[in-house]
């Protein structure tokens, strides 16, 4: 599940990688991925790739002279770039870039979920497309304060997985930033007190970027399909605490796991599995 770090360490690489390349053409294979409509996918094709930058979890391809292409890999939607071109019989493939030089950038979705998505703008409508528009502050490099950003009595869990509050933290990294700052995902944003946001917001820097630096020196093109996560807490319920060495515990929701540490996080309180709740009414 890409969040800021696994999207902004793919950014980088392939961006470089590409930057000054001509595109050759580009298609949606399939179930059509893109989203937008004017102008068509065929007004890249001949143009040049400027740079690929991100905003929260998105992708932006600046191609020239005034076209962006905005990615959203959603829950389960890779970008990569390879040496020779799919075989269109590949059913992962969303969007086919093709490279004048041969390469091809390729946006892949793995699961049976189709919901990763592709829009081509313009110069000036990417900061007003729908999802763009919506996006709070950066979690990375240099998040605003916490205090004022979370102050609503919604668990922190939520409000910092919400990209309207906070851009780019998803189920994965809350987990760890939370274990980071030492508070329960349920305590609500408006309880925290001044220290606590500090703490909160230092463990937003310390996490995102201990996992781009984490990426820069294990991760080199061709990005494999499974980021090697640098995870301490996520998924790691049944395992020791990396701090205390208390066990890791989990809460079990539809399609998501939340993990947190008792002994660190909520004062030993063991918080209520919502799975075994729902089978015990
Ligand atoms: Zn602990």
């Amino acid at each position: 599940m890409p969040e800021l770090p696994e999207v902004e360490i793919t950014a980088r690489l392939i961006g470089e990688a590409v930057s000054g390349v001509r595109i050759e053409s580009a298609l949606t294979p399939g179930i059509n991925a893109l989203r937008s409509f004017d102008p068509p996918l065929s007004a890249i094709e001949g143009a040049t790739i400027a740079g690929i930058g991100r905003r929260g979890k998105l992708f932006v391809i600046k191609v020239e002279p005034e076209l962006s292409m905005l990615i959203h890999l959603m829950s389960a939607g890779r970008l990569q770039l390879y040496e020779t071109r799919a075989s269109l019989r590949d059913r992962t493939s969303r969007l086919l870039v093709r490279l004048g030089d041969g390469r091809e950038l390729r946006l892949r979705e793995f699961g049976t979920k189709q919901a990763a998505w592709v829009k081509l703008l313009r110069a000036g409508e990417l900061e007003n497309e729908e999802t763009i528009a919506t996006l709070g502050p950066e979690a990375y490099p240099d998040p605003p304060p916490l205090g004022p950003l979370l102050d609503a009595p919604r668990p922190l869990h939520g409000l910092l997985r919400d990209q309207r509050v906070i851009a780019g933290i998803g189920r994965s990294w809350v987990d760890e930033i939370l274990h980071g700052a030492k508070l329960s995902p349920f305590k609500r944003g408006s309880e925290l007190s001044e220290e606590e946001a500090g703490r909160l917001r230092e463990a937003v820097v310390a996490c995102l970027g201990g996992a781009l630096e984490h990426y820069g020196q294990v991760l080199k093109l061709p990005i494999p399909d499974k980021l090697p996560m640098p995870l301490a807490v996520h998924r790691r319920n049944g395992e020791p605490c990396p701090r205390c060495g208390d066990q890791i515990e989990a809460v079990f929701y539809e399609d998501y796991v939340m993990c947190y540490c008792p002994t660190c996080q909520t004062d030993g309180k063991l918080l209520k599995d919502r799975r075994l709740s729902r089978l015990l009414k």
